[in-house]
């Protein structure tokens, strides 16, 4: 699970000194702000850990292809017909249409596909169809996805290599004509298609969704009927697999079948890829549970097999004395509109020492923090196990943390090996510090935040309380509570997601405001909470609505979390007693603005509304979910809406940041032994993502 960066809440610090040369900020797109993050503290690293990172961040890279496919069926066509036309184009690059084409593509680059990262709505191409069908025959159609065979005859017979005359060759136009007639509908026609993943309650979200996960024809109902008779021919109901999260499900001859991604199976060849590298990393591990944990994802990946998977997390979760560690594969399943299959993504980093001290405080406290949670007690881990925490260092972002990228990670997701295993908690330090820094002085905290008193404490306390926030969701509130004997991990199932990321959240805001973390030498005195108190309900109340579309409702899980937070606190702190409100939303010069007024009153309400939802949680209440969730999290006040819109758009920021990657530097000798690596920044953006379609094209156009 993870929590994806609050880029709209990042706090804008005037007071601490300007940074040496490093260049956090780089290009800028659409709603796209692309940033770019330092590697502090690889060059202190030993050679074996440079050359174990170096070959972790190959096999980050190289499942690329498959996140592609996973978000779209027709992805990896259209970003090769978008790319050749981009390098190759001969005509007018100065054109309106070009221009137009550039920033669609610099779009899907960021998104991994044609729709939107977060919001998944699908891209409006900005260039007509007639544009792109001529620039696709003008191009050499050897590198675009038609059949090779019918370009090398046409070839041949133009007598080699002349790829005009080969374009102009009669059977190449109708192929390129044929790719055009199936590919540009789900490009250009709006109503084919509009979401990749759909959250809308009361539709077929599977039908209704074009991310890849199931095949054509399966719908809603059938695939939960199939996952539920799947879970009731168990045999180990008390240790349940992640049923259906590494693989397709579709009908072959009317039947439902899964095909499963691995080695041999549906995405093969990347997975093979994965494992050449994997198999390299293995050799230069730190120790030898390290070495086990490689070999026993690799055996996963050949076998496809979910035990497999589970005992693989199980060694990874016991793993914490390597500097050195890495996710890579079938991870998170917020694009699956049912929440069981998991896009694949990586990541390779290393522990930052000294900033997990203060991690390494909430772990050691763990059971102190669940034992004095606000909630029912039969709801509470009588015995919190293995919660490790740590602060890392990312050294390399793949597949679907890449370029858009989460700040905090917790894993493993399957319920009951958390419960006996405990989980490993990170927050990815040098991503929130770049973030902080690109973000100084832009004018957003002047232009929302309700008073100078108020900016002030955000610009003292809001770094450090954001950390401490997000440590808290990680490695306390996604570990913390249990779910009740009987009950299904997945009962929840649309809702589940923003339910779990409210209860990790909440249990962050408690607990930030507990003198217990003053004491801890966490926070640095007993006021310093209400920086994080501030930002995020004016977040959760006004400011994240920066990030929908006019018209639109809230769909992302951490959106729903952070709105149904936020306006569950608004409406009960309106009905208290006192008949003062401990928030409210107050007008001034026809701008709207939080206003907090009783500090400790907040911090009961979310001890309240945790107690609420962990209980939803715990009693898989699928209605108290979906009341919750569409009562607070889904709809937006229109004219609140374009209010918080319009004051954005005049800062002239872009909602979502994402990240360029550096690149690694490999000498060897002249036997091939690496003999050091050296990481560098400043690859442009289009540089870095042609080269990765380049050398990190692992599969075929159409994966069936
Ligand atoms: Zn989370």
């Amino acid at each position: 699970m993870f929590v994806l960066t609050a880029a709209t809440i990042a706090t804008s610090c005037g007071t601490q000194k300007e940074e040496t040369e490093f260049q956090y900020n780089d290009e800028r797109f659409a709603d796209l702000q692309m940033l770019r993050y330092q590697v502090e503290g690889f060059d202190e690293l030993s050679l074996r850990q440079k050359t174990l990172i170096y070959y972790l961040s190959e096999a980050a890279l190289s499942g690329r292809d498959i996140l592609w496919d996973q978000n779209g069926r027709y992805n990896l066509r259209i970003r090769q017909m978008l790319e050749t036309v981009y390098t190759d184009y001969a005509g007018d690059r100065e054109s309106d249409d070009f221009k137009a084409l550039t920033v669609y593509l610099k779009r899907c680059w960021f998104s991994n596909g044609i729709h939107h990262h977060y919001g998944s709505d699908k891209f409006q191409p900005g260039f007509s169809e007639d544009f792109f069908r001529k620039a696709l025959h003008s191009v050499d159609p050897s590198k675009l996805p038609i059949d090779s065979a019918l370009v090398a005859t046409a070839a041949a017979n133009a007598g080699q290599a002349d790829s005009k005359a080969t374009a102009a060759d009669p059977a190449v136009v109708a192929a390129v004509d044929a790719l055009c007639d199936e590919i540009f509908p789900v490009m250009f026609d709006p109503a084919l298609y509009p979401k990749r993943t759909n959250q809308a309650d009361g539709q077929d979200l599977i039908q209704t969704s074009a991310a890849n996960y199931y095949g054509p024809g399966v719908t809603q109902a059938e695939a939960e009927d199939f996952y539920l008779r799947m879970k009731e021919a168990d045999t180990d109901p008390a240790h349940p697999i992640m049923f259906g999260m590494n693989s397709r499900l579709v009908k072959e001859n009317g039947q439902l079948c899964e095909k499963v991604w691995r080695s041999g199976g549906l995405y093969g060849p990347a997975i093979d890829r994965i494992i050449f590298w994997l198999e390299k990393a293995k050799t230069v591990a730190e120790n030898d549970k390290q070495a086990a944990v490689i070999d026993r994802l690799i055996e996963y990946y050949r076998t496809g097999d979910l035990r497999t998977f589970d005992t693989y997390t199980i060694q990874w979760v016991e793993e914490t004395e390597g500097d050195v560690d890495f996710t890579n594969g079938f991870t998170e399943s917020y694009g699956d509109p049912l929440g069981m299959k998991a896009s694949w993504e990586g990541i390779a980093n290393f522990k930052d020492k000294g900033a997990t001290e203060r991690t390494k405080k909430l772990s050691a406290n763990a059971q102190w923090f669940e034992d004095h949670s606000p909630v029912d007690p039969r709801f509470k881990k009588e015995k919190c196990k293995g919660i490790s925490a740590k602060v890392i260092v990312a050294a390399m972002l793949g597949g679907d943390l890449y370029p858009s990228t989460a700040i905090g990670i917790n894993l493993p997701n399957s319920n009951w090996v958390r419960a006996e295993h405990g989980s490993k908690s990170v927050t990815i330090g040098n991503l929130t510090d770049a973030y902080n820094k690109a973000a100084r002085g832009n004018g957003f905290q002047e232009e929302f935040v309700i008073d100078e008193q108020t900016r002030e404490l955000i610009s003292k306390y809001g770094d450090v309380c954001d950390d401490l926030h997000t440590d808290l969701h990680e490695c306390l509130g996604h570990g913390s509570g249990k779910l009740l004997p009987g009950v299904d991990a997945d009962s929840l199932k649309a809702y589940g997601s923003a339910i779990e990321e409210a209860r990790a959240d909440l249990f962050g805001l408690y607990y930030i405001a507990d003198p217990k973390l003053v004491e801890l030498g966490l926070t640095p005195n007993a006021d310093a909470y209400k920086s994080q108190y501030y930002t995020y309900l004016m977040n959760g109340l006004m400011t994240q609505l920066v990030r929908i579309e006019p018209g639109n409702e809230i769909e992302e899980a951490h959106m729903r979390n952070r709105a149904l937070v936020a306006h569950w606190v608004l409406e009960h702190a309106a009905t208290q007693a006192s008949g003062h409100p401990a928030v409210e939303l107050i007008q001034r010069d026809g701008k709207t603005y939080v206003k907090i007024n009783d500090y400790p009153a907040l911090r009961d309400l979310f001890g309240k509304l945790l107690a609420a939802i962990q209980r939803v949680k715990s009693e898989g209440d699928f209605e108290g979910a979906r009341q919750l969730i569409e009562t607070y999290g889904v709809k937006v006040d229109a004219k609140l809406h374009q209010e918080v819109l319009a004051r954005y758009r005049a800062l002239d920021l872009a909602p979502y940041k994402g990240f360029i990657n550096p690149e690694y530097i490999v000498t060897e000798d002249k036997n091939g032994n690496i003999t050091d690596v050296q990481v560098r920044y400043g690859e442009a953006y289009d540089h870095q993502m042609l080269r990765y379609s380049r050398d990190y094209r692992t599969l075929p156009y159409i994966n069936e």
